[in-house]
């Protein structure tokens, strides 16, 4: 999701969730991004690097007892700046791995341009620089074997084209990162396929029977999260349905009475005016999308 605000060095925090697995470290960028340290026998796993070269650093300082004695691996959950764009603080010889739709991003004019506007903005991105991926993989997914945990990359579209979610086996935990989110994830583009890729891969986690799904926004490791999820697009699918026509295709329709995010979510009354205006436009997103699949008689669920 975008930026709440700037994040400082100084907010960065270690945290957990109850009954986590001691052997997963939360590490929160206030309200702007968890990343997640997993520190296996054989090597050490970070998956995602945060939004600054800045946070990374301090993310890496703060963690140097744990990281001291084994290699330290990356993993780039998709190339969404929250999530990547601080990487240039790593060593050059850390291991990045990530979906090789990730090169495909990385290629677009589209990367730079919005790194060239954030920095325009916001002086935390002026040292930011792109720093590609040194390992992708094709389709499906990937196992890190770490010893006493196996760390599964799953391509989980629909988000992001090149998005990765993290299945750990043995302590059936899912880092779900932009997957799954609280209150609601947001669909790539408004085209059917990016929905149905979205659910999916959404679907693709719940049939995993995850004891704790790890957002990445929302602060939150309740697998309850994931059929939410589910039922926010019934829901909205249900709605569109009910409806005629000359209804759908009304401009706006977001802001039009049973059609707003708050008919389908709870949203929390505390939750900062930044966030909801964050979450309205992700949810006008996804309802574009269900409204071009209702238009196109393209199932989703
Ligand atoms: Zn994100």
């Amino acid at each position: 999701m975008e930026s709440q605000g700037s994040v400082t060095e100084e907010e960065l925090e270690l945290t957990t969730y109850v009954g986590l697995d001691k052997r997963l470290v939360i590490i929160r960028a206030g309200d702007e991004v968890d990343s997640v340290l997993v520190c296996a026998e054989r090597f050490n796993v970070l998956v995602d690097t945060l939004a600054t070269p800045a946070l990374c650093a301090r993310a890496l300082d703060i963690l140097s007892d744990r990281l001291r004695d084994k290699p330290l691996v990356v993993i780039n959950s998709h190339m969404d700046w929250d999530h990547f764009w601080g990487n240039s603080a790593l060593d050059d010889n850390t291991q990045i791995i990530a979906h090789d739709e990730a090169i495909r991003r990385l290629d677009d004019p589209g990367s730079e341009r919005e790194l060239a506007e954030k920095r325009s903005r916001e002086s935390r991105f002026e040292d930011v620089k792109i720093v590609r991926p040194t390992i992708t993989f094709k389709g499906q997914g990937l196992s890190l074997h770490g010893g006493d945990l196996t760390l599964e990359l799953l391509h989980t579209p629909g988000h992001t084209p090149d998005h990765v979610a993290v299945w750990i086996p043995e302590i059936r935990t899912c880092l779900a990162v932009d997957t799954v989110e609280h209150p609601i994830p947001e669909v790539w583009s408004r085209s059917p396929d990016d929905l149905r890729e979205l659910c999916a891969s959404i679907k693709q986690i719940r049939d995993l029977y995850p004891r704790h799904v790890v957002l990445a926004h929302g602060q939150t490791s309740d697998p309850q999260v994931v059929d939410r999820n589910l039922d926010y697009f019934t829901e909205l699918r249900d709605a569109v349905a009910a409806v005629e026509y000359a209804t759908v295709i009304q401009e706006g329709l977001d802001e039009k009475r049973g059609f707003e995010l708050e008919d389908f979510v709870e949203i929390d009354p505390e939750m900062p005016l930044e966030t909801k205006a964050f979450y309205r436009q992700c949810h006008r997103s996804n309802l574009n999308a269900v409204v071009a699949a209702h238009l196109s008689g393209v199932e989703f669920l």
